[in-house]
């Protein structure tokens, strides 16, 4: 049942060689960003610094992913939205495409990517969360999201599944 033994029909039980270690491990590398992934919060470049931060309340999100005709354009985070507060920045005049992190500098997955190598990007980079997107001739459509809490929900889910 845990992978380490298997069964043969009038062989019995045999040891597979995996180790408890490496079968979780083979088991979070075949988890792919598809089969976990959520919802995303989209708005447009025009969209004001003012708007977006209701967004951000009401959706109960840490960053926002900004598109330009529809493709992904960029990303805004709670501490961008800070520093031009901070700044004095005002809120209802400035688009967000203005101080949004932009291509292509952005960090992302794709739909068939795992989820560990998901996990390391956002580790690597030091970033809260990554858009999966969909490629469309060199422009990319966002179909979903990947944060530190999916990452976190799904440690969950592993180590109670016993
Ligand atoms: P926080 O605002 O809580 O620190 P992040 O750590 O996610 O949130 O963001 C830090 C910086 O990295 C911000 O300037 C943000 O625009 C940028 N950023 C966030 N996500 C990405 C991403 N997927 N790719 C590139 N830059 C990103």
């Amino acid at each position: 049942m845990s992978g380490i033994l298997d069964a043969r029909p009038k062989v019995g039980y045999f040891y597979t060689g995996k180790t408890s270690l490496s079968y979780i491990s083979e088991k979070i590398k075949n988890i792919k960003v598809s089969d976990v992934k959520s919802v995303p919060i989209v708005v447009d470049e025009s969209t004001s610094l003012y708007d977006a931060i209701v967004l951000m309340f009401l959706e109960d999100v840490g960053s926002i992913y900004v598109t330009s005709k529809g493709f992904l354009s960029g990303v805004v985070s709670r501490k961008d939205f800070l520093r031009n507060a901070m700044g004095g920045m005002d809120l209802n005049k400035v688009p967000i495409g203005m101080i949004m992190t932009r291509m292509p500098n952005i960090v992302y997955v794709d739909l068939e990517d795992s989820v560990l190598n998901a996990a390391v990007k956002l580790i690597d980079h030091e970033i809260d969360s990554l858009p999966v997107v969909e490629e469309d001739e060199k422009n990319y459509k966002v179909v979903g999201r990947i944060t530190k809490t999916t990452i976190t929900r799904l440690f969950v889910e592993l180590g109670k599944n016993d």
